[in-house]
């Protein structure tokens, strides 16, 4: 008998997470500007990223606020 194995991992949903290298924020607040729904001012005056996961709806504002950064801070994780 042949037995088939289906691989579903094709199927899983991927969610856009990112983060900002405090040490290469420069804080210029283009990010923030950009994306305030995902990026935020944290206690250091450098942004952070304030969500868990980008929501799907403004992945394309966050992709957009990671490609308007001066120094590449923000990074895909
Ligand atoms: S755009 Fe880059 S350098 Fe400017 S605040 Fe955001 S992470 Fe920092």
């Amino acid at each position: 008998m042949v037995v088939f194995k289906i691989n579903y991992n094709f199927l899983e949903v991927y969610n856009l997470k990112m983060e900002v290298d405090q040490d290469l924020c420069i804080s210029c607040g283009a990010c923030i500007d950009a994306c305030p729904e995902v990026f935020d001012w944290n206690d250091d005056e450098k942004a952070c990223v304030k969500v868990d996961e980008v929501p799907s709806n403004i992945e394309d504002q966050a992709e957009e606020a990671m490609e308007s950064c001066p120094t590449e801070a923000i990074i895909k994780k």
